[in-house]
Parts: C-alpha cells; structure tokens; sequence
C-alpha cells in the first residue's frame, strides 16, 4: 500500500534534467549542479535535440517551457510527450516524465505521458498513479539530499561511464 509522503513541493521543485540526473547517476548531478556542465559539447545530446526537432514534423508540436525548470518536448490535450535518442536510459527518462506528470498536476493539470524512441520505433506510456506519485517524491527529496553534500558522491563503475560526458573528469579525479 502506497504511503503519503508530505513534502514541500515550492521548495523541492528543480529542473527535469536533474530528477534525470538522479536515475543515471548520483554523482553527475552532483557534478552538473556545481556548473561543471559537459553534455552540451556531447554528440547524443545534440542527437536527442536534432531528433526532438524533426521527427514529428507533421505533427501540431507544442514545447512548453514551465517556471523555467521543465522543459516538455510536446503537449497535446490528453498527454505530454517526450523524444528521446536512445532507450538505454530508459529509467532515467521515465522518471523525468514521470515529475513532469507530477509537476503538472501541483498546478492542477492532469495528462498521461508517452516517451517516443523514434530510433528504435519505441513508445513508452507513463502513468502518474499514487505509487508513481510517492516515487517522484522520495526522488525530490534524494536529490537534495545529494546537492547539499560538501563533496561529489564516490564515483561507482555503471555500464555507461565510457559514453558519460564526465568519463574523462572522473578517471582524472
Ligand atoms: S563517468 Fe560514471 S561515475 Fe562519472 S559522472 Fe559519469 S556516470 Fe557518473
């Protein structure tokens, strides 16, 4: 049974990019929360925005930008929507869409969200239900519990470090 977790949502609420951060790794929020910010030069991360931009062009594609912390690639009526390059990090993506459902409905709009992987010719259907509700709100309070740390988490081996825009930053620390 789901646990209602009260929390304060003015002062938790943060950027998509650092709920995503979260997911992938602790100590590259970290790292990107301090300004060391590597993944514009990365060349998946200007995949995802070419990717974003041109593969629904027929599509009545609205961005909407909000409290200037999410970023929602397309808004419909019924769902938001976001595109992504690769499903690798598909967790990482479901919990960002998942705090864009949960940041909506804090302003009292409620919609059903869809990640599309055009590359695979993927989609994926999130739904913010009360279990979904509680696991955006520990991952709210986890986050700060990591930004206030003096020092960045231990570096841990994960699967994708070689690809991560701080690979060559960690190796050298
Ligand atoms: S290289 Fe690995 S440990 Fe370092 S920030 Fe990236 S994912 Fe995290």
């Amino acid at each position: 049974m789901a646990i209602n977790i009260d929390i304060d949502f003015q002062s938790l609420k943060t950027t998509g990019i650092k709920v995503n951060y979260l997911y992938v790794c602790e100590r590259k929020l970290w790292l990107f929360d301090r300004g060391i910010q590597m993944e514009s030069s990365s060349d998946k991360v200007l995949m995802g925005k070419l990717l974003g931009e041109h593969s629904y062009p027929r599509e009545d594609k609205k961005e909407m930008l909000i409290d200037n912390l999410i970023n929602i690639d397309i808004v419909g009526d019924d769902e938001i929507r976001e595109v992504k390059y690769s499903n690798k990090l598909a967790h990482a993506d479901r919990i960002q869409l998942l705090y864009y459902l949960y940041y909506l409905k804090q302003l009292g709009i409620e919609k059903h969200g869809v990640i599309n992987y055009p590359k695979m010719r993927k989609r994926q259907e999130i739904i913010l239900d009360i279990e979904a509700s509680q696991e955006v709100q520990t991952a709210l309070i986890r986050l700060h519990e990591i930004l206030r740390l003096d020092k960045p988490p231990q570096l841990k081996k994960l699967p994708y470090c070689t690809k991560c825009a701080y690979y060559e930053f960690c190796l050298a620390g």
